[in-house]
């Protein structure tokens, strides 16, 4: 082993949270040889988005990584470097029963004129990441769908989506392989270590163990402001929830293979996931309860549904919290002092943007 392989090996990294932000966090650095604990009480847990127990599992995993107007900036970086990243990662984790793989493509219709004008925009824009226009007289069968005379859309070859239990099922199963070592407690506290000699900081949990670590890394969505505070780092986060439905159509769709991974209109995304079955998601909502209000306008559709929408009938439906920064572009990804780093305040394109974020929280450790 050389050197720089043995002092990676020896530098002990937790992470605190093992949602999306967390696990992928460690995967990238398990894989560049860092001796990695993950520890989050629910990781032994059912995997189940019936009942999701954090906003990675409630999650509708959508990718929208290239149809994305911006060109530079923080968050196109982002997002761009995460589409590639996925794609190298993916094969990564391929494992036939898991069966994870980027369902594609994405369409996006025009819900106004000017939706359509920013449209036409990005399509002259963004050919070369495979966005193209869909114009009215191409829409025959979107117009049967939602029974009215659609102004136009967008088809996005690459973006789609990742199921998100099959996803975290696949990176569990290589964070064993590469044999991180996955802690199923709490942390209750975090602090400074006083002996310099020793390793910076100490991780307590409930249950009054601690263990000393070279560097933290917390991913612990709304949690972390209260993990930081004895520290004295504010950061100020909100809870914004998500709503998906299940519904049961009852009305027949002429063709499903026109159906792409993922529908967007009128700001709601819908995925047709098993035969007669669709998941519908999108509300966007302050607060940790979910509202019948915003779910009655997702099912309405802004009451303009069709009639396989109104005549479907609600199958499941489940709720995550996700983690908004306040006063701030989400995500949060910061390096508070030296060895305890944030990856969280993961919005609406955490499983987006996940790879991309795994990679700078390296890059600090790196040094680089
Ligand atoms: C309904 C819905 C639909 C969504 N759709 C999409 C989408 O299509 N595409 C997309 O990219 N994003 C989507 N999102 C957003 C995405 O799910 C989130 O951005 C992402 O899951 C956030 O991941 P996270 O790891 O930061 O947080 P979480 O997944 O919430 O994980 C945080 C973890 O921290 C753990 N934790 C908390 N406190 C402690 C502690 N003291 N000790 C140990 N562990 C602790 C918790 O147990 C939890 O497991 C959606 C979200 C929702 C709710």
């Amino acid at each position: 082993m050389n050197s720089q392989k043995a002092e990676k090996k020896k530098t002990e990294i937790s992470i605190i949270g093992g949602g999306i932000a967390g696990i992928t966090t460690a995967f990238h650095l398990a894989k560049k040889g860092y001796q990695v604990n993950l520890i989050d009480p629910t990781l032994n847990s059912e995997i189940n988005n019936l009942n999701p127990k954090n906003g990675t599992q409630a999650s509708l995993g959508i990718l929208m990584g290239n149809i994305y107007k911006r060109s530079k900036g923080r968050a196109f970086l982002l997002r761009n470097k995460s589409m590639k990243l996925w794609k190298e990662w993916l094969s990564q984790i391929n494992y036939s029963e898991t069966d994870c793989i980027l369902e594609k493509p994405l369409i996006k219709l025009a819900s106004s004129d000017k939706e359509y004008q920013s449209m036409i925009e990005l399509s002259n824009n963004k050919k070369e990441y495979g966005i193209e226009l869909l114009d009215k007289s191409s829409l025959n069968f979107w117009n049967s769908i939602f029974e009215k005379t659609l102004i136009g859309g967008l088809i996005s070859h690459e973006d789609g989506r990742l199921n998100p239990i099959k996803l975290i099922k696949s990176l569990m199963r290589s964070l064993d392989q590469i044999k991180i070592n996955k802690i199923d407690k709490s942390v209750k506290s975090i602090s400074k270590n006083s002996n310099l000699f020793d390793k910076s900081w100490t991780i307590n949990f409930e249950n009054n163990h601690s263990i000393n670590q070279d560097y933290i890394v917390i991913c612990s969505a709304l949690n972390t402001q209260k993990l930081l505070k004895s520290l004295g780092h504010e950061i100020l986060l909100e809870p914004i929830l998500g709503q998906v439905i299940e519904l049961e159509l009852k009305t027949k769709i002429s063709n499903w293979k026109k159906w792409p991974a993922i529908l967007s209109y009128q700001s709601i995304n819908f995925i047709h996931h098993k035969p007669n079955q669709m998941l519908i998601g999108a509300t966007i909502e302050r607060g940790t309860k979910p509202s019948r209000l915003d779910k009655q306008k997702m099912l309405s559709l802004n009451n303009g549904a069709p009639t396989w929408m109104i005549n479907a009938q609600i199958k499941h439906e489940w709720s995550g919290i996700r983690a908004r920064p306040i006063n701030e572009p989400a995500p949060l990804l910061k390096q508070l002092e030296p060895g305890l780093l944030i990856n969280t305040g993961h919005y609406r394109n955490g499983i987006l943007l996940a790879p991309a974020c795994a990679e700078w929280i390296g890059l600090q450790i790196e040094g680089k």
